[in-house]
């Protein structure tokens, strides 16, 4: 009943029906007081009736939120994506992998086998960012520069000499630090624009905190 007025279950924390917490299958017999409460409500009551449980922190994001996601890779965080990705694939990854779905599509978020999931009320992949970290507590474990950005798999920290027939010139000459991804081989360095990722990232960082 809920759903058919356009609220995916995943976004509903609490449920109370004429004073009592219920859970998605209770049904109503007759004319009834329901109150619902997203995600995030401060009220402390009914704490133990919350419908939400938190799941790891992995994600699978449909493919319109390419943005999105480079900006959670971004920060370390796990989020598989793929354009091409059909809704079964999604769910099925979802499923499979545990992960929470990260989603535009309202209908999507409807299906019943969707425990955790989110809708980005926002068009832009910045203030995404920013709700995701609020909706799922991500702020303490923002790791930026640990992912990769293509493939999702973590980098690790690699010696200059390891990899300096890979380099450009210039690249050999300016840059001692290097990182590279166990998924894909690609290699991360702190280069030109470098300081204007960490400033969008400090953005993030404290724009998700207010
Ligand atoms: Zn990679």
């Amino acid at each position: 009943m809920i759903e058919a007025c356009g609220v995916p279950h995943p976004e509903i924390d609490l449920i109370v029906v004429n004073g009592q917490a219920v859970d998605f299958d209770y049904a109503i017999a007759s004319d009834a007081d329901i109150e619902l409460y997203p995600v995030g409500t401060t009220s402390t009551d009914f704490r133990e009736k919350r419908l939400q449980v938190p799941i790891g922190r992995a994600f699978v994001a449909d493919g319109h939120l390419g943005r999105l996601t480079r900006n959670l890779r971004l920060l370390g965080f796990d989020v598989a994506y793929d354009p091409r990705a059909e809704d079964p694939q999604l769910l099925r990854v979802m499923e499979r992998e545990n992960r929470a779905l990260l989603t535009r599509d309202r209908r999507l978020l409807m299906h019943a086998v969707v425990k955790t999931g989110y809708f980005p009320r926002s068009q832009n992949a910045d203030q995404q960012t920013i709700e995701v970290i609020r909706r799922f507590d991500l702020h303490g474990s923002i790791a930026p520069f640990t992912r990769c950005l293509h493939c999702n798999a973590p980098l690790q920290k690699v010696s200059k000499a390891e990899i300096i027939e890979r380099l450009e010139p210039l690249t050999k000459i300016y840059y001692e630090q290097f990182r590279r991804c166990m998924g894909c081989g690609q290699i991360y360095w702190p280069g030109s624009h470098f300081s204007k990722l960490q400033k969008r990232i400090e953005e993030i960082r404290v724009n998700s905190t207010s």
